[in-house]
């Protein structure tokens, strides 16, 4: 993990659902093709009686192998928040890269990003295996609460700078870790309350604007 060839000044670490996606994908596509135990799961989930690393893999694991293609056929439709395509151009550019990060599954999240994949560093997800009747979810990521625990990809790209965006309460312990965060949505909220630092996101027009306007502080790159 973190081990780019050349050590980059600055990466951006972003969340994937509701942040790049424009809709809270994963959990429509649970409500959709798992409704009993999303109906069961998801407040024991929000009440944190349940924690993520349990209960995602518990929802998914009552999906049945063969309807999967049809929740990647889904994804491959999900909609990208405006600006996705112009951002990826230019991080290029400054030669900064981007790391996706995602508590959702692996291929779920290539099905959507795979007209942008050789422009994005990595993609870190929980791991399916569809060999079995149904869906069997690993994580080599998974630590503390979480299926995929952040703040450790974070840790693991060591003294970059790190350029978080996101939008939930899953990010909020990477959000912590950033030397500037973009956020929108129930992270923005949470920082808010917390007086914390953030630019407030809905587009990532705004994330491109503000990245290059800040180039040299982030860079050192002479505007
Ligand atoms: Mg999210």
């Amino acid at each position: 993990m973190g081990t780019l060839n050349h050590p980059p000044r600055a990466v951006v670490f972003s969340d994937f659902d509701g942040t790049i996606t424009k809709e809270e994908t994963f959990s429509l596509l649970m409500r959709e093709f798992a409704p009993e135990a999303s109906r069961q799961m998801i407040p024991r989930l929000l009440s944190g009686e349940v924690t993520l690393r349990d209960g995602v893999p518990a929802v998914l694991e009552t999906i049945s192998s063969s309807v999967f293609p049809t929740m990647e056929d889904r994804m491959r439709e999900a909609p990208v928040r405006p600006g996705f395509e112009e951002f990826l151009s230019t991080l290029d550019r400054l030669g900064i890269p981007l790391v996706v990060l995602s508590g959702s599954i692996e291929p779920l999240l290539m099905a959507t990003l795979h007209p942008y994949r050789d422009r994005i560093e990595r993609i870190i997800a929980a791991k399916v295996d569809l060999a079995g009747p149904f869906l069997k979810v690993s994580s080599p990521y998974a630590d503390r609460d979480e299926l995929v625990y952040k703040p450790g990809v974070l840790q693991s790209f060591g003294s970059a700078t790190k350029i978080v965006v996101g939008d939930s309460v899953t990010d909020f312990s990477m959000a912590r870790m950033g030397d500037l965060v973009f956020a929108r949505s129930i992270l923005a909220e949470k920082l808010e309350e917390e007086g914390r630092k953030y630019i407030k996101f809905e587009s990532f027009f705004e994330i491109s604007n503000y990245i290059e306007l800040h180039k040299k502080d982030l860079l050192g790159i002479e505007p």
